[in-house]
C-alpha cells in the first residue's frame, strides 16, 4: 500500500482510502483536486510487505532513526552523499530503512548536491544530501547554490562536531550556521531530540513552498541520542497550491489582452507541464509562443506556433516577432539578463509574488498557479482571427528551421556542433530526459535541438555552473528509471565531475553521455574572440573520455569522422551500460 503526492496541489492519493492502487489507475487519470496528470504525482510513502518489515531491526531508536523515518514519511526517497566521521549516526539510520530511503554514495559532494538540485527540478519533489561537517559542507555549496537560484527544493543535512566542541576550533569545524545562511530558505541546527520531527518537517515545507534549499545541521552526539516519537504525516500539513486569482483581476487582464494587436506568449520554467493549455490560448488569440531557455520543450519546438527561444541562445524568428509585439503574456519566467526580454506592455502570470514585475512593471499581474490561471485567462479573452499574423510567424519559423538545417553540414571535419545536434535530435527517444552542461554544448543544444513536449530537460539555469550535466543525468536516471537518459556536455564541464561516472557504474544507471569535445573552454574562447582578446588559457589537454569510460567498465565510443556519428549515437542509445560518446568537435562557433 502506498501514498502519492500531487506536486501541483499537494493532495495525497492513498491506495487504501481510494480502494484502487495508484499504479493501476489508467494513464489518462488526473488529480481530482487540480486536474494535474498522473505523471505529476510522486511516491510519498510505501508500506512494506510482511517479510521486509520483519527484517527491520528492532534496536532502540535514535534521533537519526526518527529523522530518517520522518523524511521518508514526507516522500524523501533518496539521500546523496559521502559517509564520514560526523554523519555515522544518520548513515546507519538510512541503512536500517532497508531501502525505503535509498542512499546514493557519490565521489564528490558537489555531485550529490547537483543531483538533488536536478531531482527537484525534474520531479517538483524533494530529495536530500548528507555531508560531513567542514569539507563535506563546503563541497556541497555549488550544487546547493544551483538549487537555491533555480528554485529547486532540496533538503541539505550536515553533520556537526559534538555540541560540547562547538565553537572551540575542533577538527572539521566551521561555522555552518553562518555558511548556509545565504544559500538557504531555512537554516537550523538540531540541538535537542524533541525538535527532530518538527524541525525536519518544517525544513521540507520551506524547501517545497519557498522553493529552495533547507539546511539542518545535526551535531554528531545528537544523532546518536536514544529517542522515540510519533512520525508526523504529510496530510493536513501542506496547503493546496492549485490556486488562482479572483475573477475581476482575470477580467482586467483579459481586457488588456483584447486591446493588443500583436500579442506574444512568453513562457519560462514556471509554465512547465502546461504545453496543451498554452497552445489553446495561442490559438484563441492567434498569438505565437516564445520561450526562455528553461521554458524549452514545454511546447513542441517543431510546432509552427512556437518561435523558439529568446535572447543569447535564441532564434531569429523569436527576436523578429518580439521586436514588433505590443503585449507580452508572460508565464512563469524570471526575466534573467540571458533571455533579454524587452520592456513592453505586459500581463504576467506567476506563483511567486516576488517574480511579478521583477524587471519591468506588469499592467496586470495574475498571482497563482499557471496550471489554473492559463485556462482561466483563455476563457475570458476574446477570440481573434489574426490569419496574417499567424502566417507571418509561421514563415519566420520556417526560415529559421531552414537556416539551422543548412548549418548542419554532415561532411565537415572536425564535426560541426549543429550536425551533432541534428543527429541527436533524430535519434534520441521521444520521452528522453536530457541533462545539459554549461558552455558551447549548452549553447548549441538550446539553439539547434528541437525538443518534443514529451521529452524533459534539466539544466543549471541561473547559476549556469559547469559540471551540472553528468550529475543531472544520474539524478534523472533515478527519478525516471523507465526513460532514456541523455547528457549533453563538454570536455571542460565533464572533467569537473568525471569521477562520478563511476557512480553510474556502481548503481547501474545507464546514462548516455555525449561529449562535445572541442578540446577547449569553447565558450570562453569565443568570448575572447568577440571582445578582441588573445585566445589564451582556454585550450584543454586532449584526453580520451571514451577510453576512460571503457577502462571504468562502461561503454566508450570515440567519434572523429562525421560519417561515423549516426552509428555511434545509435549504438550508445541501444546499450544498457553507462556510456560516453566522445565526439571530436570543431571549436569554432561558426565555420565562416
Ligand atoms: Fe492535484
Amino acid at each position: 500500500m502506498a501514498k502519492y503526492r500531487c506536486t501541483v496541489c499537494n493532495w495525497v492519493y492513498d491506495d487504501v482510502k481510494q480502494k484502487v492502487k495508484f499504479e493501476d489507475l489508467p494513464k489518462e487519470w488526473v488529480c481530482p483536486i487540480c486536474g494535474a496528470p498522473k505523471s505529476a504525482f510522486v511516491l510519498l510513502t510505501e508500506e512494506k510487505t510482511g517479510k521486509e518489515a520483519a527484517s527491520e531491526e528492532k534496536a532502540e531508536n535514535t534521533v537519526s532513526d526518527v529523522l530518517i523515518n520522518q523524511i521518508a514519511a514526507w516522500g524523501v526517497r533518496y539521500v546523496f552523499g559521502i559517509p564520514g566521521t560526523s554523519t555515522l549516526g544518520v548513515i546507519d539510520a538510512i541503512r536500517k530503512t532497508n531501502g525505503k530511503v535509498r542512499y546514493i554514495q557519490v565521489r564528490h559532494e558537489e555531485t550529490a548536491a547537483f543531483m538533488a538540485s536536478a531531482y527537484g527540478k525534474l520531479t517538483g519533489h524533494i530529495s536530500a544530501v548528507l555531508g560531513i561537517s567542514g569539507p563535506g559542507a563546503t563541497n556541497l555549496v555549488t550544487g546547493l547554490y544551483d538549487a537555491q537560484l533555480d528554485h529547486a527544493p532540496v533538503l541539505a543535512l550536515t553533520g556537526l562536531v559534538p555540541r560540547k566542541l562547538i565553537g572551540k576550533g575542533a577538527i572539521q569545524e566551521i561555522d555552518q550556521q553562518a555558511f548556509f545562511e545565504p544559500l538557504s530558505v531555512y537554516n537550523k541546527t538540531l540541538m535537542t531530540e524533541d525538535q527532530t520531527t518538527s524541525l525536519v518537517t518544517l525544513a521540507i515545507k520551506h524547501a517545497l513552498l519557498d522553493q529552495g534549499v533547507a539546511h539542518i545541521g545535526i551535531p554528531n552526539d545528537v544523532q546518536k541520542l536514544p529517542y522515540e516519537t510519533e512520525i508526523l504525516p504529510f496530510e493536513g500539513r501542506m496547503p493546496n497550491m492549485a490556486y488562482g486569482q479572483e475573477e475581476w483581476v482575470i477580467e482586467k487582464a483579459a481586457k488588456v489582452v483584447d486591446e493588443a494587436n500583436r500579442p506574444v506568449i512568453v513562457i519560462g520554467f514556471g509554465a512547465r507541464g502546461q504545453g496543451t493549455k498554452l497552445l489553446k490560448l495561442a490559438d484563441k488569440l492567434g498569438a505565437p509562443i516564445i520561450a526562455t531557455f528553461r521554458g524549452k520543450g514545454i511546447v513542441d519546438e517543431m510546432d509552427s506556433r512556437y518561435m523558439g527561444g529568446h535572447g543569447g541562445v535564441g532564434s531569429t524568428a523569436a527576436s523578429q516577432i518580439m521586436e514588433k509585439t505590443d503585449l507580452l503574456i508572460a508565464v512563469g519566467l524570471s526575466f534573467s539578463d540571458l533571455s533579454q526580454i524587452p520592456q513592453k506592455r505586459m500581463v504576467q502570470i506567476d506563483i511567486n509574488p516576488l517574480m511579478i514585475a521583477r524587471r519591468y512593471p506588469a499592467e496586470v499581474a495574475l498571482l497563482g498557479n499557471s496550471a489554473v490561471l492559463i485556462p482561466k485567462l483563455t476563457e475570458k479573452v476574446a477570440e481573434k482571427n489574426r490569419a496574417d499574423y499567424v502566417a507571418e510567424a509561421a514563415k519566420l519559423k520556417a526560415a529559421w528551421l531552414e537556416q539551422l538545417q543548412a548549418e548542419a553540414d554532415p561532411k565537415a571535419k572536425p564535426i560541426r556542433p549543429p550536425y551533432i545536434m541534428k543527429v541527436l535530435n533524430e535519434k534520441v527517444a521521444d520521452d528522453a530526459v536530457i541533462s545539459l552542461d554549461v558552455g558551447e554544448n549548452c549553447w548549441w543544444f538550446g539553439r539547434n535541438f528541437f525538443m518534443k513536449r514529451t521529452q524533459k530537460m534539466v539544466m543549471s539555469g541561473t547559476l549556469a555552473t559547469m559540471g551540472f550535466g553528468l550529475p543531472g543525468a544520474l539524478a534523472a536516471a533515478l527519478a525516471c528509471p523507465e526513460r532514456q537518459i541523455v547528457c549533453v556536455t563538454g570536455d571542460g564541464g565533464l572533467t569537473m565531475v568525471l569521477g562520478d561516472f563511476l557512480t553510474a557504474l556502481k548503481y547501474n544507471l545507464p546514462v548516455k553521455v555525449f561529449v562535445i569535445n572541442n578540446k577547449r573552454l569553447g565558450m570562453i574562447m569565443q568570448e575572447q574572440k568577440v571582445e578582441g582578446y588573445e585566445g589564451w588559457q582556454t585550450e584543454l589537454h586532449d584526453f580520451s573520455f571514451a577510453d576512460f569510460a571503457t577502462n571504468a567498465g562502461g561503454l566508450g565510443i570515440k567519434v572523429t569522422e562525421p560519417a561515423e556519428l549516426e552509428a555511434a549515437v545509435e549504438k550508445a542509445l541501444k546499450s544498457d551500460k553507462p556510456t560516453i560518446v566522445d565526439i571530436d568537435t570543431d571549436p569554432r562557433r561558426f565555420a565562416t
